[in-house]
């Protein structure tokens, strides 16, 4: 896969990746992802840089259309990746990723919509009070609570692996481990 991105930009990117979920993989395909990813005008960072990039990458920043690194006010800017770089790096990716990467969306979404009005109050069968019935939301029994968090699991570990395939990271890549900052 031919690469415009320096070793410390595809980090840097990692780094987002981390604290954005799908949205960066959404970034490469979408210009309205990327746009609504910017939009969050937020970083993070971490006590120690993630495994494999440079030491000073221990936190990063959205600055207009461009992420930096480190974040301003903690040194000098070192890395930047601008938003018509992430663009031009989606459109070289080859189709059958791009395929990858928006089937792992819909499954992300469709289970989103699943799940989303489920609820977890005990009131599903005795009533709330002596004016109000049982809560009429869905209340998912425990078998389909570990189903989800099943399902879940399993596409946040493949959009880890899709996001280190987009940005040539091997698979000992930290994509987790980050304390979000907006
Ligand atoms: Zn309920």
């Amino acid at each position: 896969m031919h690469s415009t991105l320096t070793s410390e930009q595809r980090h840097l990117l990692a780094f987002v990746g981390r604290s954005s979920g799908t949205a960066l993989l959404d970034a490469f395909l979408e210009e309205r992802a990327l746009r609504s990813l910017l939009a969050r005008a937020g970083g993070a960072s971490g006590p120690t840089a993630p495994h494999g990039a440079p030491d000073w990458m221990t936190s990063y920043w959205t600055v207009g259309s461009k992420f930096v690194s480190p974040r301003p006010g903690a040194g000098p800017t070192r890395a930047t990746v601008t938003a018509t770089q992430i663009q031009r790096r989606g459109q070289a990716l080859p189709s059958a990723l791009r395929g990858e990467i928006a089937d792992l969306l819909t499954a992300t979404r469709a289970e989103q919509d699943r799940t989303w009005q489920w609820c977890r109050c005990p009131y599903a069968y005795e009533a709330r009070n002596a004016h109000s019935g049982p809560c009429t939301r869905y209340h998912p029994s425990d078998e389909e609570h570990r189903e989800h968090y099943r399902r879940a699991n399993e596409m946040r570990d493949k959009t880890h692996a899709l996001l280190r395939r987009v940005l040539d990271l091997d698979a000992g890549a930290q994509l987790d481990l980050f304390d979000q900052l907006i």
